[in-house]
């Protein structure tokens, strides 16, 4: 069989622990035997970031935004312990962070739905994507705590160093605690291209929720700019696809996404989406089947897993057990950058490949080969066993193989 030529060259990122273990079997398995692709590589170690001081992670950043499509596995963000474990030179930050501020993205997560692992709410038939605005708020904020009775005032002051605004927060009569966030327009604007881009390319409605009864400057600036982002540049394509831009309330969001079939969008604030990513995340059964994709507002996409590096099981397999670690969403990210390179590169064969890989995956839960983070949540079966990563893919690899021929 003549391998599928992938035009464009891909940016892989590589990682660390177990996903770095199973990256190389899905790629040896199921990629690498079918596809004839140059890959821009990028090994993202945490070994390598401490030795290149970290410039290995931009210089993955700016290879994503050369060829516009990159695949990443997960990296360890170094904290205290890590840079004991590996003698790092300093905590550096999170790879994901590094690279989300070059491209100036938002993080969209989506789980992988099969017929056997219903989701805890029965109304779920569809995915339900969530797009989290990853700038701001109460994540750059600054607090205090207030020791004694005094007033809190919150004042503006502009470049040229003239105060235009002051106002009382709070006129204290004993201790309490208070706090500063913000947000800029540019990041807003940049939140609102992206979920407006990625429901496009989706097919699927977009809902945006914040509280702009209670906060009408802050959240109403939100609302706003989602508005006129819609109306200037998506309103008429969105009609003719059949597609609606809905805000509304974000209690009144939550109320109606526990009712709703799925199927769309749900862009969230940063705090909104931090807690309502975990809530989608165990409902739809488990980690591993959470994909994740990067899309800045400039047309650049990073496909990746959303779970991380799965620490314990590498632990395990350093001392030579086998694991039961699940590969899906690994698997995800790359026929999600396949997809979105065939895409662009008008390559429907890339497409049909990628299509082919995630029905080989599907297939291969739903006849009951599952790994043990499925075995909790799947339906009862007789066929129903656990299996070792490794003999997971081998199945994924079989059955790829027949949906080739
Ligand atoms: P994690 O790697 O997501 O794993 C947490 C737990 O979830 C695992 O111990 C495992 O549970 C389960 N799990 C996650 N993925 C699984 C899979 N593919 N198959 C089976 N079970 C899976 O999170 P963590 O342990 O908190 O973080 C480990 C490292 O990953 C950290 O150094 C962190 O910095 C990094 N991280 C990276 C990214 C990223 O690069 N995108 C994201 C998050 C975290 P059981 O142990 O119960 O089996
Ligand atoms: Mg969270």
């Amino acid at each position: 069989m003549d391998k599928i030529k992938v035009k464009t060259p891909i940016v892989e990122i590589d990682g660390d622990e177990m996903t770095r273990i199973m990256w190389k079997m899905v790629k040896d398995q199921l990629l690498l035997p079918y596809l004839d692709m140059e890959l821009a590589y990028y090994d993202l170690q945490l070994k390598k970031r401490d030795e290149t001081d970290d410039k290995i992670t931009l210089e993955a950043a700016e290879a994503i935004k050369k060829y516009g499509v990159g695949v990443k596995c997960a990296t360890i963000t170094p904290n205290k312990e890590r840079v004991k474990e590996y003698k790092l030179k300093k905590e550096w930050s999170s790879p994901n962070g590094t690279i989300r501020a070059a491209l100036d993205g938002t993080v969209f997560r989506a789980p992988i739905l099969v017929k056997n692992i219903p989701p805890s709410v029965r109304s779920w038939k569809k995915p339900i994507h969530i797009g989290r605005h990853a700038y701001g708020d109460v994540y750059k904020n600054l607090e205090f705590r207030v020791p004694e009775a005094g007033k809190a005032e919150l004042t503006f002051t502009n470049a040229a160093g003239k105060e235009l605004f002051r106002g009382t927060i709070q006129d204290f009569k004993g201790p309490g605690v208070i706090q500063g966030i913000h947000n800029t327009d540019k990041s807003i604007e940049s939140f609102a291209k992206s979920c407006f881009t990625y429901a496009y390319d989706q097919k699927i409605h977009l809902w945006f929720g914040a509280k702009d009864t209670i906060s009408k400057t802050y959240d109403g600036e939100f609302r706003k700019i989602f508005e006129d982002e819609y109306q200037k540049n998506w309103a008429a394509k969105f009609k003719a696809t059949g597609l609606d831009y809905f805000f509304t309330l974000i209690d009144d969001a939550v109320a109606r996404i526990m009712k709703s079939e799925g199927g769309l969008l749900w862009a969230c604030k940063n705090y909104d989406g931090d807690v309502m990513s975990d809530m989608l995340g165990s409902a739809y059964g488990s980690l591993a089947m959470m994909t994740s994709v990067l899309v800045s507002p400039h047309g650049f996409y990073e496909f990746e897993a959303s779970h991380g590096t799965v620490q314990k099981h590498y632990y395990k397999y350093l001392k030579g057990e086998k694991t039961s670690s699940n590969p899906m969403a690994l698997i995800f990210a790359w026929s999600g950058c396949l997809r979105k390179r065939g895409e662009l590169d008008k390559t429907p064969e890339v497409v049909e490949f990628a299509n082919k890989l995630e029905a080989a995956a599907l297939q291969t839960v739903e006849s009951g080969v599952l790994t043990g983070d499925l075995m909790q949540v799947v339906t009862p079966d007789a066929k129903n066993h656990k299996v070792y990563t490794e003999e997971f893919i081998a199945e994924v690899a079989k059955k790829l193989k027949k949906l080739l021929q």
